[in-house]
């Protein structure tokens, strides 16, 4: 893709993306000094062309996107911000600028896996899932026996409710597995290779 030249500058068009759910998040352009500024303070610039100026994303949102890596295309003339965090990309407060699309939703294991890790250093006074991670390992054992239990039961039960409460426990149940994945360092990358050797 060919940058934009505006008024003499160079413009270099930037689709932001989630490192771990690969979501597209946004699209917008920077110039030099963005991408110098991305690399070297790690949080999102970009090149904004209604103020021409030097945009540092989330300075009067306070919605940051930490910049992991910078991957450059086929000819060094468009770049993804591959971002770790989940602040509202779009200025609307949503997570992404392209929620009209379907394929923009992320894998929604992938998603938890990523909220999940964000808690890890968080305080635990104030996250449930930080006390998971950082607290005794036999109460997120315990918790995860009973939520298997509980999806047990709703599948069991034939009741009014049956189908909402199977996505109530089985969201239960998948998310303090995640936690139990996070807290263990398996990740869902080797969970798949080890899903696709069994179907080779
Ligand atoms: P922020 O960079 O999040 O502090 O927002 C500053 C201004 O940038 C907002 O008032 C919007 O005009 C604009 N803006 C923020 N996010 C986006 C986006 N994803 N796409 C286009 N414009 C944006
Ligand atoms: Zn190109
Ligand atoms: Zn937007
Ligand atoms: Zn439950």
């Amino acid at each position: 893709m060919a940058p934009l030249i505006e008024n003499d500058k160079t413009l270099y068009p930037v689709v932001v993306q989630h490192a771990e759910t690969l979501q597209i998040l946004m699209m917008a352009f920077a110039d030099e000094e963005a991408l110098t500024l991305t690399r070297s303070t790690g949080r999102a610039h970009f090149y904004s062309r209604s103020r021409h100026a030097l945009w540092e994303k989330g300075l009067t949102s306070g919605n940051v996107l930490a910049v992991q890596d910078i991957i450059p295309d086929c000819d060094n003339d468009s770049f993804i911000y591959l971002v770790t965090n989940y602040n509202p990309a779009c200025h609307r407060g949503t997570t992404s600028c392209f929620d009209q699309s379907p394929a923009a939703a992320p894998n929604p294991l992938a998603r938890l896996q990523s909220y999940i890790g964000e808690r890890l250093h968080a305080s635990a006074d104030t996250s449930y899932t930080a006390q998971l991670l950082q607290g005794p390992l036999e109460r997120l054992l315990k918790k995860i026996g009973e939520e298997a239990i509980e999806v047990i039961v709703a599948a069991a039960t034939n009741t009014q409710t049956q189908g909402a409460d199977m996505v109530w426990e089985s969201a239960d149940l998948l998310y303090h597995l995640s936690v139990l994945l996070t807290r263990t360092g398996v990740t869902l990358q080797s969970l798949d290779q080890e899903l696709i050797r069994r179907h080779e």
